[in-house]
């Protein structure tokens, strides 16, 4: 059967995650967020200390014993450090920061570039991240750039944490929200920006169902 391969980018917040999964459910594709392998690495940064501003102390946390593993438990992605599964630690503020910061250093990015190219050519997938059909993936079979306003965004990033019991000002999240966009867009490597063969799609003013479904249908009517 052919490998078909999905490319999703965009910004924080776009619901990238969330609508992925569903559209890769729909297609009979796994899953794969990048944006976990990055906090992967960050969060084990900051376990081990390394100064967030300093890129040779964030190179000098990838040894040779460090081990980021991704593995699918009932289907779904879950992430392991060295050998324990941190799929909840990653998930706070503080490690989305990491992450941002990381992700900005070269040899970070090469580190978990074989492994993002092999589990594409491997299976038929759904990739969402910042740089999928730019670099990644520049030959996937679907593009798709997927954005909201910051506002919209900011909204229902809140929603998720605050439902998760964090406590968080609505305020805060906004300003990471922007922060981290132009952290992401205006680094030297792989910045976030829509591949020219990508096709925009904005949620800004679509509720969760209305946009899995334009998703499902852009996939479906350009594979
Ligand atoms: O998507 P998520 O918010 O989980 O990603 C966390 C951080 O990882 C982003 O802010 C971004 O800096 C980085 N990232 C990246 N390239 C990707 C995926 C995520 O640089 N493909």
């Amino acid at each position: 059967m052919k490998i078909i391969n999905v490319a999703i980018d965009g910004p924080a917040g776009a619901g990238k995650s969330t609508i992925s999964r569903k559209a890769a459910a729909e297609m009979g594709y796994i899953y794969i967020d990048t944006g976990a392998l990055y906090r992967t690495v960050g969060l084990n940064a900051m376990r081990q200390g390394a100064d967030l501003d300093s890129d040779d102390s964030i190179i000098a946390t990838l040894t040779d014993e460090l081990k980021v593993e991704l593995r699918f438990i009932d289907g779904e992605q879950r992430m392991f450090l060295n050998g324990d599964d941190v799929s909840a630690d990653i998930r706070t503020p503080e490690a989305s920061m990491a992450a941002s910061r990381v992700s900005a250093v070269p040899r970070v990015r090469e580190y978990l570039f074989d492994l993002q190219k092999n589990l594409a050519k491997n299976n038929s997938c759904v990739m969402d991240g910042r740089d999928i059909g730019t670099v990644v993936l520049p030959d996937a079979d679907v593009k798709i750039f997927l954005t909201a306003s910051p506002e919209a965004r900011a909204e229902r990033r809140y929603k998720e944490l605050t439902e998760k019991g964090m406590d968080v000002k609505l305020e805060d999240v906004l300003a990471d929200m922007i922060k981290r966009d132009y952290d992401d867009s205006h680094r030297a490597i792989a910045p976030l920006k829509q591949a020219d063969d990508a096709i925009l799609c904005d949620t800004s003013e679509l509720n969760l169902e209305e946009s899995i479904d334009l998703i499902i249908n852009t996939i479906k009517s350009n594979i």
